[in-house]
């Protein structure tokens, strides 16, 4: 009942502690009505408070190639009136996050130059650098912010932010004695350093603090030590210097990979010891971050005093209805977020995010695809799910609720394929949750049997009866080095001992039982694998040598944010990484590495190699049952479709989408000539 209490923050009143914190999510001001949609839904699932993404006030503050919100002018109302409508259709307030990006502005699309406290290089990756502000720029950009205030109140916000988090925004510049080095009243003393966010909070409230409240998003502690903000420091005394000033205060640590540290490298509530202390100074209320998905902590949480409302991203993400599904007491229900950041990778690829959990998210506008409801089967007909991963569980689960009769055949004893086997790898334990949520939801379907230590042959498809059969066979690694970045077989590859990922996760191969010498990790993947292997054989105390056609270690983590964590783990274990090489040859303990960029060879030592390079689809069976169509009609087969990894090997999130998109379009009419979802098509208006 305490999560369910109102809360009060200025002029407006929360109807429970749910808040949804600003996030990013790759679709910004390019696809208006997908986000309307999506977001719309978290205030249909309970969340009191939905907000925006950041939100860029100005021209000088253009993001662009990411895909922010944008509320340069009037222009730009209607984009975000959509989405603060839709919010209020549940009772739910809607917040903005307004922002001005200072170095990290790219203007690449504005071509304005970037404003700074100081003459600082830009931090986009463009050889830019922003100018240092005069007065008069002081003066513009306070008024600037006061402008998009009263747009944002206009188009029916009703929390407008003040942004100074995630190393990102000039107020936090402001604040900052590294990016602060003038020498007026705006920089020296943090009394001086605290001018800006001061005068923008008190001209925030003189423009629109009659209707909306007026909410600071601070970074007390930038994980820097002495040279940032620290929450026993100057984050400290920010939030004590300010601390009736604003209605709301959203706090969290910087920056944004500190901020939403994967489940690899941080538990739920890792953010506590640092933002406790901001309730202590201020009868505001206070809201804040952790990954929060269990009840008993978010209860814990507001009882212990730490925050007043429970913030939640990426929890959101993964379960728009966690509120709805607490109220009703329906915790089994709850689809908890893993912490994978997979939602992250949209906004660092600048399209619009997805999620491993929550196949629909994204969907809700273009395909109508609800988290919850899910359209009746046209006819009560039996479906075979062949392979119990992600796809196959999302299938069979997402099948079972639209009334089909479901049978789940798996070849191994344990069900949930690769989740199960790669929730055992150091870090990934959450992954265990995209089986058991979805195990939990079928063992309440009546309609769905589970069949477990069922091999199925395509002699035992066809006598099996079902109408409809689905292949969820998975994929297996590949063991001729043909990867991204090899597309001829390397020679002599197995002139000596050779494994992939398979021998460790299926084959229960531990680095302590590899042959004796270094081993030698060829990662072409550049997603997870090949720097947690790494990681187990330098734990178990072997030389362990990782080599990478690519910059870094685990490359493609970059974009869930955990590549410099990865990088620096493994340099603490003492792996030894070798970028830019590729394999030429091997000849026994023998591996010829080359140069990437002058193909100049270097021999290197291997008692063991370990390709993780790229996977193959397991697709025996249906290729076999494709040659048996003539048999279908006889067997009472009308359809045979192939999902996931089986199809096309990728990461879990495409695997689950597939599954569940297999599950809604299952006896619908598709046309494979049409676009099948809805398009943000610019209309042009010739004047
Ligand atoms: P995905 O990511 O596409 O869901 P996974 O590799 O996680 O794929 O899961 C595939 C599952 O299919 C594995 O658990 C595997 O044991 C199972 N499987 C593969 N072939 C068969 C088969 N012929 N009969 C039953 N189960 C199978
Ligand atoms: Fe959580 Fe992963 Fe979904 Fe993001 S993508 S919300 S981290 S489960």
């Amino acid at each position: 009942d305490i999560l369910f209490e109102p809360v009060r923050i200025g002029p407006v009143t929360a109807r429970n502690r749910f808040y949804q914190v600003p996030h990013c999510n790759g679709m910004g001001h390019q696809n208006p009505r997908m986000l309307a949609e999506m977001r719309r839904v978290k205030a249909e699932g309970g969340w009191a408070v939905v907000a925006t993404e950041q939100v860029e006030i100005h021209p000088t503050t253009d993001v662009s190639p990411y895909m922010e919100g944008r509320l340069w002018d009037d222009a730009d109302i209607p984009a975000l009136a959509a989405m603060a409508d839709a919010v209020h259709a549940h009772n739910s307030l809607a917040a903005i996050e307004l922002c001005h990006n200072s170095i990290y502005s790219s203007n690449l699309t504005s071509r304005e130059v970037p404003l700074a406290p100081s003459h600082w290089p830009t931090k986009m990756g463009y050889p830019a650098s922003a100018r240092a502000m005069d007065k008069q720029d002081i003066r513009d950009l306070r008024r600037w912010h006061r402008n998009a205030a009263l747009r944002a109140k206009k188009a029916g916000f009703d929390i407008v932010y003040v942004y100074a988090g995630h190393d990102l925004t000039i107020f936090q510049h402001f604040l900052s004695r590294r990016f602060n080095q003038r020498t007026d009243e705006y920089g020296g003393s943090l009394e001086n350093r605290v001018r800006l966010l001061r005068e923008t909070i008190e001209d925030t409230k003189d423009a629109v603090g009659d209707r909306c409240a007026i909410a600071v998003r601070l970074a007390v502690d930038e994980m820097l030590g002495d040279d940032g903000l620290t929450h026993e420091g100057e984050g400290h005394d920010v939030v004590a210097m300010l601390a009736e000033l604003p209605d709301l205060w959203d706090v969290n640590i910087s920056d944004w990979p500190n901020d939403s540290v994967t489940a690899r490298f941080g538990e739920e509530g890792a953010q506590e010891p640092y933002i406790r202390f901001v309730k202590k100074l201020t009868t505001k209320p206070v809201v804040g971050v952790g990954r929060y998905t269990s009840p008993d902590a978010m209860v814990r949480v507001i009882r212990q005093g730490i925050m007043d409302m429970i913030g939640a991203a990426r929890p959101s993400i993964a379960d728009p209805f966690l509120p709805v599904k607490i109220e009703q007491g329906r915790m089994e229900d709850i689809r908890e977020c893993i912490g994978c950041n997979i939602c992250v990778s949209g906004d660092y690829l600048k399209v619009p995010m997805r999620c491993t959990q929550n196949p629909t998210l994204g969907e809700e506008w273009r395909r109508g695809w609800h988290p919850e409801t899910i359209a009746p089967a046209p006819a009560r007909e039996s479906v075979l799910v062949v392979g119990s991963g992600p796809a196959g569980l999302e299938a069979a689960c997402a099948l079972g609720q639209r009334g089909y009769d479901v049978s789940l055949a798996e070849e191994r004893q344990q069900l949930g394929g690769r989740l199960t086997l790669e929730c055992q790898l150091p870090g990934l334990a959450s992954y265990a949750r995209v089986r058991d949520w979805r195990l939990g939801q079928i063992t309440k379907l009546p309609n769905v049997s589970l069949y477990p230590a069922s091999r199925m042959t395509a002699d035992d498809v066809l006598a099996f009866g079902a109408n409809h059969v689905v292949l969820a066979t998975g994929s297996y690694w590949r063991r001729s080095g043909i990867g991204p970045n090899i597309d001829i077989p390397v020679r002599g590859l197995d002139s000596g001992p050779l494994f992939t990922p398979d021998d460790f996760l299926l084959g229960q191969l531990t680095p302590a039982a590899l042959p004796a010498g270094p081993i030698v990790i060829f990662d072409d993947d550049h997603y997870y694998m090949g720097g947690i292997l790494a990681e187990m054989c330098a734990r178990a105390g072997r030389d362990t040598v990782l080599v990478t056609p690519v910059g870094e270690a685990s490359q493609w983590t970059v974009n869930t944010m955990e590549q410099a964590r990865i990088q620096a783990q493994l340099i603490e274990l003492g792996v030894t990484i070798r970028p830019h090489r590729t394999m030429q040859s091997r000849a026994a303990n023998r591996l010829d590495l080359t140069c990437v960029y002058t193909a100049r060879v270097e021999p290197i030592e291997c008692g063991a190699l370990v390709l993780v390079t790229s996977r193959l689809p397991e697709e025996a069976l249906a290729l076999e049952l494709a040659g048996r169509r003539n048999e279908w009609a006889d067997a009472g087969l009308s359809s045979v479709n192939t999902i996931g990894d089986a199809l096309a090997p990728g990461i879990i999130a495409a695997a689950v989408w597939s599954g569940h998109r297999y599950a809604r379009e299952l006896g619908e009419t598709i046309d494979r000539d049409a676009v099948n979802f809805k398009r943000e098509v610019v209309k042009v208006v010739v004047e």
